[in-house]
């Protein structure tokens, strides 16, 4: 990036009196002055800058971000995956992209049936009786879920389950979307191995538990082999068997929720099923449910009546609307598209190479770093820091000095299980070559952790800012150049 512009604001660039535009001159007679109330009483702050300079600038601030069209992106539990372009020209189509939302059923026939045919794909990847695609993203969709859940409980007089079984090494969405339903959450411990304990589980249940959330693999990504007996003893107390199924990339194809006994569950079709979701979204998290809770999802619904026509509906029984019509429609086009791209084989084979790309990164860097839990892990795995804890260098140097680099960071401290976890998730996107140079990157860092360990721990060196203090920067970030003035900085 060139230097004049590198780390500078737009408002760094303004010069007084400097224009980028000409207007022309006025065709109309002037009419009278604006009244008083009416008027500014300081001018605007807007930048004083000519137009090469705006193209510079948004040019190089554009390039200045971190994105998978840009380089790898290791994010455990986020599934950073290529995202195919034909998908981003599916959802473009301006007959799709431009319709209005409250278009009635009869003009918007092809946008319900390509709706209606992902929610009928989705039942038959995750093994469910029905799916809604409403809820806008993974916590949505486990808040919805639970609702579901709650719905039917009430259904049948039973009042009393006000609790929600987590385990420790769940998404921390997971406990929040309990809370955020009115449920009490209780967490229940895993095993060294990494999995659900079931002896700690089997004295938690009982009539006072509405619904049990489980992750598989969970977030250590480790395959919980014990789903059907935990199914039975779950069902057996009363309660609900709920599928986080926001990681489903290493099960595409493989093994289905439904199956293994689960009840509700919910799909982020932002990371298994492609669509970019750097920066916190779009997003979009439907839901399914096993035969007998369809009722309860929510509205609207779309069907397709005996003549072979799509409409809108609802249902009696349903727990009413969790989002602005039918959700992120531009994110289930998506979906589809790569749904009907890939066909069952092809998603069988991204879940295979994602798990293959886990398992050759985890292997070849376990030499360095601390693996605290051994085995075939699935789509992506912790590492509990550096082997080397004398250095003093930690997970958070690891993943800064991995910037400058050029990589994006892993994700650093979750799962809590671990005081430096570092997780990391390849996918099934990336070559043998892009594999290879990340971990020869990973090597080189624990080895300059060995040999210059403060440059490590004062890295990043080649980003436009180096450490923000975390803290500050989530509780008052600063925005707008207005932020920055009034901060004094
Ligand atoms: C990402 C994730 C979620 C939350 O999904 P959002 O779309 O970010 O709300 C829930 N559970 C797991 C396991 C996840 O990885």
């Amino acid at each position: 990036m060139n230097r004049e512009y590198y780390g500078k604001l737009i408002f760094e660039l303004s010069r007084p009196g400097r224009v980028g535009y000409g207007l022309p001159g006025r065709q109309v007679p002037e009419s009278g002055a604006l009244p008083e109330g009416l008027l500014r009483e300081q001018p605007l702050r807007l930048p004083e800058v000519d137009e090469p300079s705006v193209v510079r600038h948004y040019t190089n601030v554009s390039t200045n971000n971190f994105g998978v069209d840009t380089g790898f992106y290791p994010l455990g539990s986020c599934t950073m995956k290529y995202n195919p372009k034909i998908n981003e020209q599916m959802s473009a189509m301006p007959r799709m992209s431009g319709m209005h939302p409250a278009t009635p059923d009869y003009a918007s026939q092809g946008a319900l049936e390509a709706y209606y045919t992902l929610q009928k794909l989705l039942a038959e990847i995750g093994g469910m009786s029905e799916f809604t695609l409403n809820p806008f993203a993974g916590a949505h969709g486990e808040l919805t879920g639970l609702m579901v859940i709650r719905a039917y409980h009430q259904s049948r007089g039973d009042y009393g389950r006000t609790k929600v079984i987590v385990p420790d090494s769940a998404h921390g969405t997971n406990p929040a979307s309990a809370a955020v339903a009115g449920l009490k959450v209780v967490e229940v411990k895993s095993n060294p191995d990494g999995t659900v304990d079931v002896d700690a589980l089997r004295p938690l249940l009982d009539d006072t538990v509405a619904a049990v959330m489980m992750t598989n693999p969970n977030t250590l990504g480790i395959f919980e082999k014990h789903v059907p007996e935990i199914a039975e003893m779950v069902h057996a107390a009363g309660a609900l068997l709920y599928y986080d199924g926001a990681n489903l990339n290493p099960m595409l194809g493989m093994a289905r929720p439904g199956d293994m006994g689960f009840d509700v569950m919910h799909i982020n079709l932002h990371k298994t099923f492609s669509t970019p979701h750097g920066g916190g979204g779009p997003g979009s998290g439907p839901v399914g449910v096993r035969a007998g809770l369809e009722k309860f999802l929510p509205e609207p619904r779309v069907k397709k009546t005996d003549a072979g026509e799509y409409i809108l509906t609802g249902d009696a029984d349903s727990l009413g609307s969790v989002s602005a019509t039918l959700g992120n429609f531009g994110v289930q086009l998506k979906a589809l598209s790569y749904i009907l791209s890939l066909g069952s084989e092809g998603l069988k084979e991204a879940g295979k190479l994602a798990t293959l790309n886990a398992n050759y990164v985890k292997e070849s860097l376990r030499d360095m770093y601390l693996l605290p839990i051994e085995g075939v892990c699935k789509h992506e795995f912790v590492f509990d820091g550096l082997i080397d804890k004398s250095t003093g260098v930690t997970t958070l140097d690891v993943a800064k000095r991995l910037l400058d680099y050029g990589y994006h960071a892993p994700t650093i401290y979750f799962p809590l299980l671990f005081h430096e976890s570092l997780m990391i998730e390849p996918t099934e996107t990336e070559s043998k070559d892009t594999l290879d140079s990340f971990i020869d990157v990973m090597h080189r860092i624990a080895k300059e952790a060995k040999t210059d360990p403060e440059m490590v721990k004062s890295a990043p060196h080649n980003t436009p800012i180096s450490r923000p203090d975390d803290t500050q920067a989530a509780l008052r970030p600063l925005t707008t150049y207005a932020d920055i003035c009034d901060e004094g900085l």
